[in-house]
């Protein structure tokens, strides 16, 4: 299977709907496809009457197609809002993704949906299989989207729905849509009382909602459908969550105290602030003061030659930043060439092209068998730090005392605290083993202006206006200390001659400024967020797997109390997409990322981990 979806084979009809030449089938009803939609699955799954009085509401969809049901649906919630804070998340699976450019021909159609089909269009998420998570905060809509077969996505998905629409072209045409195993998957993820939609009545799908255990009954279809079905499932929902898996909140979070404020807790804030909670955010330093401080940062991806969970997490959480920082003042798009260090790396780079992970407008080859990366960001870490932290409660300057038993801040109480200060998080998890690296980047001003580039290849040299910056080196921090050394600035200095030797000419002649920064990294290198284990309970729960025996139950956790760290050489790369899953965790909200991912940045896998492999002693 190539690593990025097919996209769909589309055809028009004379009205200008699409047609999906692989399934023979239309992507909704020629007549009046929108007017099918609201009949279809806002009526049928008893919209808006469902979300009154809600503070969150979750709508699951099978195939998202043109996006059409998600803006019908975005539409009624406009004019119909429980509250002006009351939250709309929508997830959706969809395996041949449409180009932004075909969504706004189809979506054309109905300019009564234009404004909202301009800013979906605006933000059209990208193609790679993976999961896409937007949110317009304004609003309370937020759009979560798993790109790949149901088949493999759907059992990968963690949330909670209150209304299904399945909308997977007719059964007849399309029966991996409609599989007998995909039932008790969707049952898994509906809220008790929740409803299902559909269009069709095919006794399959009939039978397939009852042995789930929804109750299913036929209405009057609309247009010339005879029938279409509405359920009610009448089953209790909601799978259990694992040893990994990510913890619901006992109560719904408003005060979120946040403690440090690299860019892993300002993303946090941000995040917090747009799901409606009520961010405060701590550091004893002030913003920026640790490995977020440097004058510029470089956003690229890593792209691994196989199409592993790492690898998927790595492309998520990078469209994600690029996403979430694109069009800030603090941001510039670039391109980086990044050249191979070794013929391993010029493998890896050639297996990666010949099965790209992304599209052509991200990623090409170049010449002497580098790759060039066209949508990377460079950043100005002050500014996005400014832009995350605007209307955030910010508390610098002052010790930070902590009680995570009482969830206390400072004395004052919250309902939840994100631990996200860098190697600090370390007295909290001495089991993760986080270590402290060193890593030191050069900085000159006043240089020839020059738009945004960046060249790499192990070190990497930005510029940007009359900026440079270089770097960066990457050592164990014996002492703690983030100490500036006339060897790390020596070592980058001849990476610079290297990779770009006219910057270097120029720069060495005006005054250069070294940056150093430690970068709290885990053993896996791979960052953490989530629930904080309660160590001395999950020492006990998991003490089996000491003795080879494999234990069922869910992870022992501290109420209330998230991590987000480790984030490495690649802060601005992690932040955003760390800080979103932690925050849906907090709040319950659908989970914008495929479980495998959940699992390879749970705290949890450094206390499995270690109990396995007898590096933790556990609880008798
Ligand atoms: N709800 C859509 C809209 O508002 O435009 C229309 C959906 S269309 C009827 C069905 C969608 O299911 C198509 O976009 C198709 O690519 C997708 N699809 C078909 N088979 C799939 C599969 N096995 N896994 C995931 N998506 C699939």
């Amino acid at each position: 299977m190539a690593r990025l979806p097919a996209p769909p084979d589309l055809d028009w009809t004379p009205e200008g709907t699409p047609v999906a030449r692989q399934f023979d089938d239309v992507y909704f009803t020629t007549a009046d496809g929108l007017e099918e939609a609201r009949a279809v699955f806002l009526a049928g799954c008893g919209l808006p009457e469902r979300w009154q009085g809600r503070r969150v509401f979750t709508v699951a969809e099978t195939g998202f197609g043109t996006g059409l049901n998600f803006l019908a649906l975005w539409d009624l919630w406009r004019r119909t809002r429980p509250s002006p804070t009351a939250q709309l998340h929508f997830v959706s699976f969809e395996a041949h993704p449409l180009a932004e450019s075909d969504a706004a021909r189809a979506l054309s159609a109905w300019p009564e949906l234009s404004p909202l089909a301009e800013r979906a269009l605006a933000r059209w998420p990208a193609c790679p299989r993976g999961v896409r998570s937007i949110s317009w905060p304004g609003e309370g809509v937020s759009l979560t989207l798993h790109i790949g077969d149901i088949a493999e996505a759907l059992p990968r998905s963690v949330f909670s729905a209150d209304a299904w629409f399945l909308d997977g072209f007719s059964p007849s045409r399309n029966a991996s849509m409609w599989d007998q195993g995909l039932y008790p998957l969707i049952a898994a993820r509906t809220a008790p009382g929740g409803v299902a939609a559909t269009f069709t009545v095919a006794r399959a799908v009939r039978e397939g909602l009852s042995t789930a255990g929804f109750e299913v009954s036929k209405q009057p279809g609309f247009g010339r459908k005879r029938e279409r079905l509405e359920a009610r499932f009448a089953g209790s929902g909601a799978p259990a969550p694992g040893a990994l898996a990510w913890h619901a909140p006992a109560s719904p979070a408003g005060k979120v105290a946040i403690i440090g404020a690299g860019i892993a807790g300002a993303c946090v804030a941000r995040e917090a602030r747009s799901a409606g909670l009520q961010p405060a955010l701590f550091d004893p330093k002030g913003p920026g003061a640790g490995a977020s401080g440097n004058p510029l940062a470089l956003i690229m991806p890593r792209l691994d030659a196989g199409d592993t969970p790492q690898a998927r997490l790595l492309i998520d959480a990078y469209l994600h930043a690029q996403a979430a920082f694109q069009g800030l003042p603090g941001a510039e798009m670039t391109s980086v060439h990044q050249s191979p260090r070794s013929d391993e790396e010029a493998a890896r780079f050639a297996k990666v092209l010949a099965d790209p992970p992304l599209p052509l407008e991200d990623l090409e080859a170049v010449a002497g068998g580098g790759l060039l990366h066209k949508r990377a960001l460079v950043v100005r870490p002050k500014q996005i730090l400014e832009d995350c932290m605007a209307g955030v409660a910010c508390h610098f300057g002052a010790p930070v005392e902590t009680d995570l038993a009482a969830l206390r801040v400072n004395g004052d109480a919250f309902d939840a605290i994100v631990l996200a200060s860098g190697m600090g998080i370390a007295a909290a998890g001495p089991w993760l083993g986080l270590t402290g690296k060193l890593g030191q980047v050069e900085h000159a001003a006043g240089q020839t202006p020059a738009p945004a580039s960046a060249v790499a290849a192990g070190h990497y040299a930005l510029a940007w206006g009359e900026e440079r910056l270089w770097g960066a080196t990457y050592a164990p921090a014996t002492d703690g200390e983030a100490h500036v050394s006339a060897a790390a600035q020596a070592a980058n200095a001849a990476a610079l001659e290297t990779l770009a030797p006219w910057w270097h000419r120029q720069a060495s002649q005006s005054a250069v400024t070294s940056h150093a920064g430690i970068r709290a990294t885990t053993p896996d290198r791979l960052p953490v967020a989530g629930a904080l284990p309660d160590i001395a309970r999950a020492r006990r729960v998991f003490a089996p797997l000491a003795r080879g025996q494999s234990v069922d139950a869910p992870a022992p956790c501290l109420p209330g109390v998230y991590l987000v760290g480790g984030l490495g050489s690649r802060g601005f790369t992690f932040a955003p997409w760390l800080a979103r899953l932690v925050i849906a965790g907090l709040t319950g909200a659908p989970i914008p990322a495929a479980r495998p991912s959940l699992e390879a940045v749970s705290p949890m896998r450094f206390i499995l981990r270690g109990l396995k492999r007898g590096t933790l002693n556990p609880a008798p």
